[in-house]
């Protein structure tokens, strides 16, 4: 006879851990207890060695379906004998702490929703401990109906009975209701006040004759309308200003999705998994979707139904014919966070929509759908939100203490670290309006409080104007700055859980370099302590200001003079770069300095090559000309290799080589195609070059910077480094984006603390 304690970390809270446990223990006649102490589960288990290490291992092997063992920590105990095995009430402690994501509705949830004869039947609210809402609805910790926004909606005595039977499917549920005693949806403002059934099937009907509604979901709000209806979509893009950028789709069912995209199993599996990201599959050339729902793009951003009351949206028993398709976009102001309670629904998207579902069960903390594209068969992660945070990394590295870092600008999150855990937030959004700034510094504290944690120091980016400084600066913390494409190199380096030297290419937007310019091609050789820049592409006049970002075609003027000198007029004339304004003007400002910076951002490189190729002349969203630069290139189907002389030349690239080549042979009448692609490759042929040269003795690289969304410039680089001898770090569920640099700024906080 012997006793084992077992300790298991992770997401153990109200995903059925205990009775799982229960069930183990009966199994193999253990005997013992189970108890939930918050962070961890604490198990004693008594019986026969092998049979103690036979139960060790189903619960290793068998948890419950939406538990996350992230450890396990396990002691031989002298106790006395147990009588049998019991389960323990929760009594708090202190120690890591694991807060669940919000999980899209189960099988059989969805199962009992149109089951006439359950009495969930149409419930918006069904969950059971497999599913439903957790993040969101979360005050503080132990996870407790009592600590939650259900706290407003006590239990019925059938729920009730549920909730304390260990062999339901809700036992310890903290959000489990019904139609008796649950929430509510209603239509927001109505001079009807319709409720409940009504209210969804007014909404449907709203939906089905061409409207556009805003339905309160788990995270926030959407903006949804008829997919397949082009007038409808069109009206939706008129009333949200956004002419062009795709729009996330919500399909009915797997069928659906199949109908419209082409599938591999790797990406079904995500597609129908329990986090329900929207995922991005390749449009079939046979769907009849309406073309405004992503105008020139070849992929589709497909999710299934995650909230309840989605799903009724489609299904319902009130006889209205539905799309299987809906438009799914976040309810917000372009690039601000997305709204989460009525008054925010009321204030930023009355305007855009003819009706708004909303409901009274409260969202503590906003959560945006998460956004996936794949790379090589697995996950590349473009927005990591709902589903996915706040589930920490792990670093093997020992840290103490605890920083909290404030991200980057666009595309904002924040990251908790708490010794060698690494939270990253839901996604925030831009801070470049003062709402986005209020919602980074609500979210921060309420994570805060979630997680326990008492940070010592803020770390923030190194731009002396941006929002997310401005919050670090203003949390009274003492202050820790960090290099904007460091912390994105730091940010795959957490993410890989490697803390030695790496020679990182960070290929991005734009940041504020350590020598006041604008940085964004950077090869930079990192440590988890420091940075030294080996190289970085050429650097170029960034003529124009805030406005180039959209309008490509400046930069392609200024790379253009700067290359050809006298010839750069008719070389801009013939290009077709001269319809807002004449060369004199844009020449002026050029030498006169107008507006002007001193830059590497690749970003904006790109922008320019899509404009000499007549691709994307200037763009309405961010990554909008450089995407279609990439699907252009895509189509090439000839020799895939070029050569280049001198690609290298110091600590440079000498990337103005590379746009005059792309200019010239634009001008001679190459296929488009085929430049784009060559652009790429050469592109990633003098990063990996440059990387490989200043290497000296390392031979692991870290790509990352938000060009690296651009999977064929991932393939390329990662190949020709690979071919040399490299290990390639990449990113796969952290973004590679500025989604993704809060991480890295926590770990050079961390690691500056420990110090
Ligand atoms: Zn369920
Ligand atoms: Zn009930
Ligand atoms: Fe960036």
């Amino acid at each position: 006879m012997i006793t084992k304690r077992i300790k298991v970390y992770g997401i153990v809270q109200g995903v059925g851990f205990r009775p799982t446990v229960a069930r183990h223990a009966a199994s193999l006649g253990i005997k013992g207890s189970v108890s939930n102490l918050g962070p961890y589960v604490e198990i004693y288990a008594q019986g026969g060695e092998e049979q103690v290490d036979k139960f060790i291992d189903l619960i290793r092997t068998q948890p419950p379906k939406r538990a996350a063992i992230l450890k396990m920590d396990i002691k031989v105990k002298d106790v006395p004998a147990y009588d049998d095995f019991k389960i323990i009430e929760s009594a708090k402690t202190s120690g890591e702490i694991f807060v669940s994501p919000d999980i899209a509705i189960c099988d059989e949830c969805l199962a009992e929703l149109f089951d006439k004869n359950n009495r969930r039947y149409l419930h918006p609210f069904i969950n059971c401990t497999c599913c439903g809402p957790r993040l969101t609805i979360l005050d503080a910790l132990p996870y407790d109906r009592e600590r939650t926004s259900m706290k407003e909606f006590p239990m019925c005595p059938e729920c009730e009975k549920e909730y304390y039977d260990p062999a339901t499917r809700r036992y310890d549920a903290q959000p489990v209701c019904c139609n008796e005693c649950g929430p509510e949806v209603f239509i927001l403002d109505d001079e009807e006040n319709r409720s409940g059934r009504d209210a969804i099937t007014y909404v449907r009907s709203v939906i089905a004759n061409g409207g556009v509604a805003a339905i309160k979901g788990i995270g926030g709000f959407h903006l949804a309308c008829n997919a397949y209806d082009n007038d409808a979509v069109k009206r939706l893009r008129e009333l949200k200003h956004r002419p062009s950028k795709p729009f996330a789709l919500m399909m009915r069912n797997e069928e659906e999705v199949l109908k419209n995209c082409y599938i591999e199993d790797y990406q079904r599996e995500i597609l129908t998994g329990h986090q329900k990201p929207i995922i991005l599959l390749k449009r079939r050339e046979d769907s009849i979707l309406a073309e405004q729902v992503a105008p020139g793009n070849p992929m589709l951003g497909v999710m299934l139904p995650y909230a309840p009351v989605q799903s009724l949206i489609f299904d319902y028993d009130d006889g209205i014919k539905m799309p299987a398709c809906l438009v799914m976009t976040s309810g917000n102001l372009s690039g601000l966070p997305i709204c989460r309670n009525d008054d925010d629904a009321r204030r930023e998207i009355k305007a855009y929509c003819d009706v708004i579902l909303t409901h009274n069960r409260k969202i503590r903390l906003r959560a945006d759908d998460s956004v996936m594209d794949f790379y090589d068969g697995k996950p590349y992660m473009i927005r990591r939100s709902r589903g996915y945070a706040p589930l920490p990394y792990m670093m093997t590295k020992q840290f103490s203490g605890s920083v909290i870092a404030y991200g980057g600008e666009l595309k904002n999150t924040f990251c908790v670290a708490v010794n060698s855990l690494m939270y990253p937030s839901s996604y925030i959004g831009d801070l470049t309006d003062i709402k986005g700034k209020n919602a980074l510094k609500e979210s921060a504290e309420r994570m805060l409080t979630l997680l326990e944690a008492k940070p010592t120091h803020a770390v923030c980016d190194l731009h002396p104007s941006y929002n997310s400084s401005a919050a670090a600066e203003e949390s009274g913390l003492e202050l820790i700055r960090v290099q904007h494409h460091y912390a994105h190199i730091l940010s795959c380096m957490a993410e890989n859980d490697y803390v030695d030297d790496v020679i990182g290419i960070s290929l991005d937007g734009t940041g504020y370099g350590i020598d006041g310019t604008i940085w964004g091609g950077e090869i930079l050789k990192c440590s988890i302590s420091d940075f030294v820049r080996v190289g970085h592409i050429r650097p170029f006049l960034h003529t124009g200001g805030d406005v180039a970002s959209r309008e490509g075609f400046r930069i392609a003027i200024s790379m253009l003079i700067d290359i050809f000198g006298d010839e750069a007029e008719t070389k801009c004339n013939d290009l077709g770069l001269l319809r807002q304004g004449t060369f004199k003007m844009f020449k002026a400002m050029h030498d006169n300095r107008v507006n002007t910076a001193v830059s590497t951002s690749c970003g904006r490189l790109f922008d320019a090559v899509s404009a000499i190729l007549g691709i994307k002349y200037e763009q309405s969203f961010e990554g909008e000309a450089a995407t279609a630069l990439e699907f252009k290139a895509l189509e090439y189907e000839g020799e895939k290799t070029f050569e280049m002389e001198d690609l290298i030349d110091g600590d440079i690239v000498a990337t103005e080589k590379i746009v005059r080549h792309i200019a010239e042979e634009k001008l001679n009448g190459t296929d488009i195609s085929k430049l784009a692609y060559e652009f790429h490759y050469l592109l990633a042929k003098g990063v990996a070059e440059m990387a490989i040269a200043k290497a000296g003795d390392l031979k692991t690289a870290a790509l990352s910077g938000g060009c690296y969304q651009n999977k064929l410039l991932t393939s390329l680089t990662a190949k020709i480094l690979e071919d040399n001898g490299f290990r390639v770090l990449l990113h796969s569920m952290v973004p590679p984006n500025d989604g993704g640099i809060a991480l890295g700024q926590a770990l050079y906080g961390m690691n500056k603390i420990n110090n």
